[in-house]
């Protein structure tokens, strides 16, 4: 099972990431996590990333691509995987099918968290105070939402297009979400 899960900052998407890798069995991968850790480990590539995570910008495509391909090569990967924040705008989606069918892989489902913008900021509010991300600041938060919507909210329409997509509230208990993915999920296997 191949999942690409989408959704603003804030939405949800990576705890419900992490939520349905333990129920599916599949890895859970992050771009946003991948960059971190070669940020703290101070590689090349976390280097030259950090400056443009602060600002709430997008990292190059090319450096993204470059994590996201190694990471598809370890072999915990092999039952499956959940992808979160990644692909972030057309051109990632665009090389993530380049990717897969490199690897003979297909995504099977795209599930996209809808939440408003007034529960976003008020839950990136939250986790700025609780984990002290230095990318959670009220203005560079606005600026991710505003990238978010230009570059990234295209690639809902990418995989609707493709017929894989299916919506989801995301506003709820954690378990009331995670519970509308999997239905969503199993809905969608048994058609
Ligand atoms: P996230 O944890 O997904 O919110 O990502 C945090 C930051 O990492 C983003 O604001 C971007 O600067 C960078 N980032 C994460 N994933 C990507 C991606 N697929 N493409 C470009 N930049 C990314």
């Amino acid at each position: 099972m191949r999942l690409v899960l989408l959704g603003p900052p804030g939405s949800g998407k990576g705890t419900q990431a992490t939520r349905l890798k333990d129920r599916l069995g599949v890895a859970h991968i992050s771009t946003g996590d991948l960059l971190r850790a070669a940020v703290a480990a101070g590689t090349p590539l976390g280097k030259i990333a950090k400056a443009t995570m602060d600002a709430g910008e997008l990292v190059s495509d090319d450096l993204v691509l470059q994590l996201l391909e190694e990471r598809l090569n370890q072999p915990d990967v092999a039952n499956g995987y959940i992808l979160d924040g990644y692909p972030r705008n057309l051109a990632q989606a665009e090389a993530l099918d380049v990717l897969l069918a490199k690897l003979n892989q297909n995504i099977d489902h795209a599930l996209a968290l809808v939440v408003s913008e007034d529960h976003i900021v008020e839950r990136l509010a939250q986790r700025a105070a609780e984990q002290r991300r230095s990318d959670d600041s009220e203005d560079v938060v606005r600026h991710r939402l505003r990238v978010y919507q230009e570059q990234t909210a295209p690639v809902v329409g990418y995989y609707q297009e493709k017929g894989l997509l299916t919506t989801i509230d995301g506003v709820g208990s954690l378990d009331e979400i995670s519970q509308r993915l999997l239905d969503a999920i199993q809905g969608q296997t048994k058609t």
